[in-house]
């Protein structure tokens, strides 16, 4: 196949390269100011292309500062659901006719419109999930990406028609993929906007309608995404929010006779429950799910600790850990580890704790009360098991808000086989084993249920040949310094886990990850004789 090319958003990165950081920080210091003065607003349903309330609601808070309420949003029911499905399934006779060149016209005037709300976007995100700034924008960008890459996907696909021609005389034969129908779309938290619009473009630009449900901790970025849509023209009902918990509107959802396929990233947890239940209902259609990670990362003997230090500490702590590809255990070579683990020691204590919107933060809260929770919980066991080399503690800093702040945590000493070292923690939080050589690294690695990202830090070529060989992982990255294991582009470093990690091998932000969300026709006609 021909080589692609990039059209990746790299906002910050074009601010460093312009050297106008200042602008970006200037422009996003207003964001935040406007974004903040609307802040509180009740938000109701969106179905149908109308506002749809609801008798109940819930509120959101900023994790980093609870006394800073987001907004007040409708508490989606099974009613709502049906409504919305409904909605839906009306507007895909329509829609699933509108022809490439239709489509994708709808998905770049949204594109255009996200541009034009880059920075409001992206203060949003840091005040609603508790995104550092950087990391928000790129959260944007991201979303942007997606948004441009199918629609040139679609396009250079031709909409997936193909002439396949005459096998016989009189007999011409063309292959289509086809949409299902109505996809539910249920989004997590932690990148609310890339992986909620990445997945809701997906089968809508296929020519599906959806009903989307985002994350209880993220639903006005949701509400913002789809206005985004909406300015740019979307038909009503081809995308309809329905905000609400997993429970009341998320299972309705899947189990909704009207739901054709289903398209879900969040915990490994609830992604099996959902693909079972999809299956027991006896439906046919696609479970799309991209699911957890336990993200190892191999250091060798030979490797280069400043740069292994480095991309450890940002993958492991960047959003506090809070990604699917966060960086979590760390085989390191006897002959090194001492050292890796006293710079990663001090990597961490160097690292700046705050509220996601301030300047200097890198390591910003957590999102909500269970993931402290968690965190207490975890931190305990390790100092029980193993050694809390840092960390292991709430910060208890008078000059910052009320909020979920974390001391990022370097753990040793716990045994490969504890559940500290293979279940997923989603917090800022990293256990460090040694290892004798490449050979028992990987075995380590690979003895795992996930296969998300992995990393290697390694200066010999035939070590890095024999770890891309074996490494069991949907992502692999060698000696990167900006991050081990977390950051892909999409295009570039299309997304998705192998073994629990995911639910189909295809990869969102990659060239067949459409075709998920199709289903092929082929069609035969007999010529006829005479025009
Ligand atoms: P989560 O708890 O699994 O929730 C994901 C979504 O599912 C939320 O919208 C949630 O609603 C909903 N939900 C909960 N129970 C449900 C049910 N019974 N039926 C239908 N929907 C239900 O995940 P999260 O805490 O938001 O995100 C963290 C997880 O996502 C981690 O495990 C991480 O690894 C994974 N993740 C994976 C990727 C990837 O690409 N592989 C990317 C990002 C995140 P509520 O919010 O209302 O509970
Ligand atoms: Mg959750």
């Amino acid at each position: 196949m021909d080589a692609v090319p990039y059209e990746n958003e790299l906002t910050f990165e074009t601010h460093r390269e312009n050297d106008t950081v200042d602008e970006f920080h200037q422009y996003y210091g207003e964001a935040v100011e406007r974004v903040r003065g609307e802040l509180g607003a009740s938000h109701p349903l969106w179905i149908d292309g109308e506002s749809v309330d609801a008798d109940d609601h819930f509120s959101v808070t900023n994790p980093g500062d609870h006394d800073e309420t987001i907004g007040e949003f409708a508490a989606g029911t099974p009613a709502a659901v049906d409504r919305a499905v409904e909605a839906a399934a009306d507007a895909f006779q329509q829609w699933r006719t509108a022809s490439v060149a239709e489509r994708t016209e709808v998905f770049r005037a949204a594109v255009a419109e996200l541009r034009t709300r880059k920075f409001e976007l992206a203060a949003t995100v840091s005040l609603e999930n508790g995104k550092n700034r950087t990391e928000a924008m790129a959260d944007v960008d991201e979303a942007i990406d997606f948004l441009q890459f199918y629609s040139r996907e679609l396009e250079r696909n031709d909409g997936y028609e193909f002439d396949t021609g005459e096998p016989t005389p009189g007999q011409h034969c063309t292959n289509v993929l086809r949409p299902y129908g109505v996809f539910g779309v249920v989004a997590p938290f932690n990148f609310p906007l890339a992986i909620l619009a990445g997945m809701t473009t997906g089968p809508v630009i296929a020519g599906n309608t959806a009903v989307v449900k985002p994350a209880s901790a993220t639903p006005l970025i949701a509400h913002k995404f789809v206005e985004a849509l909406t300015e740019a023209g979307l038909p009503d009902g081809v995308v309809n929010l329905v905000t609400g918990s997993g429970s009341a509107v998320g299972q309705p959802l899947v189990e909704h006779d009207d739901v054709a396929g289903v398209v879900f990233t969040g915990s490994r947890e609830v992604g099996r429950a959902i693909e079972r239940t999809f299956r027991e209902l006896g439906k046919r259609g696609p479970v799309v799910a991209e699911l957890g990670g336990k993200n190892p990362v191999i250091v060798t003997a030979d490797a280069d600790l400043e740069k292994a230090v480095s991309g450890v500490a940002m993958g492991a702590f960047s959003f506090s850990g809070q990604k699917c590809s966060a960086t979590s255990r760390v085989y390191v070579h006897e002959d090194v580890i001492e050292q890796f683990t006293a710079d990663l020691v001090a990597y961490a204590e160097s690292l700046t704790i705050g509220p996601a919107e301030a300047a200097e933060t890198v390591v910003s809260p957590v999102v909500d009360g269970s993931a402290v929770e968690r965190y207490t919980d975890i931190c305990e066991q390790a100092a029980a098991v193993g050694t809390v080399r840092t960390g292991g503690e709430l910060v208890d800093d008078p000059d910052l808000p009320d909020g979920h702040y974390l001391r990022p945590t370097v753990v040793t000493d716990v045994p490969h086989e504890h559940a500290l070292a293979r279940e997923e923690h989603f917090l800022p939080f990293v256990t460090i084993h040694p290892v004798a050589d490449l050979e028992e690294g990987l075995e380590r690695a690979n003895d795992s249920d996930y296969g998300l990202c992995a990393g290697l830090f390694s200066e010999t070529e035939a070590e890095i040949e024999t770890w891309l060989d074996r490494i069991e992982s949907g992502m692999c990255y060698v000696n990167r310094a900006q991050s081990a294991t977390t950051g892909a582009l999409v295009q570039a470093q299309p997304f998705g886990g192998w073994k629990a990690s995911g639910t189909t091998g295809k990869f969102a932000g990659g060239y067949w990850y459409l075709p998920q969300f199709v289903r092929e026709q082929s069609r035969t006609r007999v010529t006829p004789a005479r025009e």
